[in-house]
C-alpha cells in the first residue's frame, strides 16, 4: 500500500464504479480562443498543434470511430483479464465548450449509446473562460444519464505567470467557472502545471491554496514538459527555460498534496508525453516510482494530503455523481 498519504482515482475508480474503468480518449475537433484569434494565436506556451490531446481528428480517424477503436482496446484488454469494466470517454482535445450548443449536443450524442454500458463517465476538458451557459445546460442534462466531469484548466494561481504562458484567462475566470460547474451538479477536475516559468516553489503551494478553496473534487498535476513545436520549444531551446528533475518536483508536489483538500482525489500527480513529442525533461522515473517518491516524502515530513489545507469544504463540491 503506497498511497496512503494521498487520495488517488486509480483504486477509486473501481471502487467507485463497481469494475476496473479506463479512460478512452476522443478528439471532438474543436479549437480554443488562444489558438483562433479570439485571444491570441499559438497557444499556451506548452501546448502543441494537437491542443494536448490526441490528435486523432487530424489524422482522419472520426469521433465515432474514436470511440469504436477505443471501446475495442479496453474491452480486449478486458478480456484478457476477465470480467466487466467501465470506461469514461474523455473528451480531452482543445476547448470542448468553445463551440455552440448544438454542436456540443452533437458531439455528446455519440456516446448516448453506450452510456451506463460500458461508459460510466464522460469527461470533458475545457477553458473556464468558454463555458458558456447554454453549453452548461446540455453538460447538465447529460448529468440525467451518466455523470459528467468538467476539466477545467487553471495551471497556476497567478494572473501574471498566466499571461506570461499565454493562457489568457484568470484565476477569477477559473474560481466562477468551478463554481457555476458545480452548481449543476457536474464535478470538476482542476488542472495545474508545476515549474511553470515564473511560478516556483510559491506558486505551487498557491495553486494548491486556489484549488483547495475552489472546492474541484478532482486534481491533476505534473511537472512542465517541453513538447516539440510549442514555443516553449523555443524559450527552451535559448536556454530560458529551467525545468524541474523528479526530486526537486517531488518535493514542489509534496507541498501542493499537503494544501489540498482531505477529500479532494488526485486524478494525476505526474505527467507523460509520447516520447516523440518529448524534449524535455527526459526521466528516467515511471508514474509509480513518483507516486512511491510522493509517500517516502510526506512520511519523512510526517503530512499527509489536507495536512496544510486552510480552506472547508467549497457547499458546492461535488463530484459529479448521479444521485
Ligand atoms: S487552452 Fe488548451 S488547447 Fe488552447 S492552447 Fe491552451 S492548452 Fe492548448
Amino acid at each position: 500500500m503506497t498511497d496512503l498519504r494521498f487520495r488517488t482515482l486509480g483504486r477509486g475508480l473501481e471502487d467507485h464504479f463497481g469494475a476496473p474503468t479506463y479512460r478512452v480518449a476522443l478528439d471532438a475537433g474543436s479549437t480554443c480562443p488562444n489558438r483562433d484569434g479570439e485571444k491570441g494565436f499559438g497557444g499556451c506556451v506548452y501546448c502543441d498543434v494537437e491542443g494536448s490531446g490526441t490528435g486523432a481528428l487530424r489524422t482522419g480517424s472520426d469521433l465515432e470511430e474514436q470511440l469504436k477503436l477505443g471501446l475495442g482496446r479496453v474491452s480486449r484488454r478486458q478480456q484478457h483479464d476477465g470480467g466487466a469494466h467501465g470506461v469514461i470517454a474523455y473528451f480531452q482535445s482543445y476547448s470542448n465548450t468553445y463551440v455552440e450548443a448544438a454542436r456540443l449536443r452533437e458531439v455528446l450524442e455519440i456516446v448516448k449509446p453506450h452510456l451506463g454500458s460500458p461508459v460510466v463517465a464522460v469527461s470533458v476538458a475545457t477553458r473556464p473562460d468558454t463555458l458558456p451557459e447554454e453549453c452548461l445546460d446540455v453538460l447538465e442534462e447529460l448529468t440525467e444519464h451518466v455523470e459528467v466531469w468538467l476539466e477545467l484548466g487553471l495551471e497556476a494561481a497567478c494572473d501574471e505567470v498566466l499571461t506570461k504562458i499565454g493562457r489568457l484567462h484568470t484565476v477569477d475566470e477559473f474560481r466562477e467557472a468551478t463554481e457555476r460547474a458545480a452548481e449543476r451538479g457536474i464535478g470538476v477536475v482542476g488542472h495545474a502545471i508545476l515549474g511553470l516559468p515564473g511560478d516556483g516553489r510559491e506558486g505551487a503551494r498557491r495553486t494548491a491554496d486556489v484549488l483547495a478553496e475552489c472546492g474541484v473534487w478532482g486534481v491533476k498535476v505534473h511537472h512542465l514538459m517541453v513538447l516539440r513545436r510549442t514555443i516553449l520549444e523555443g524559450w527552451w531551446r535559448q536556454g530560458d527555460v529551467e525545468l524541474l528533475e523528479p526530486e526537486r518536483y517531488v518535493d514542489w508536489l509534496a507541498d501542493f498534496v499537503e494544501r489540498l483538500h482531505p477529500e479532494q482525489v488526485l486524478h494525476r500527480v505526474t505527467g507523460e508525453s509520447p516520447p516523440e513529442k518529448l524534449l524535455a525533461p527526459l526521466w528516467d522515473v515511471s508514474k509509480n516510482a513518483v507516486r512511491a517518491m510522493l509517500t517516502r516524502t510526506l512520511e519523512e515530513r510526517d503530512t499527509r494530503q489536507g495536512s496544510r489545507c486552510g480552506a472547508a469544504t467549497n457547499p458546492f463540491f461535488t463530484t459529479g455523481a448521479r444521485a
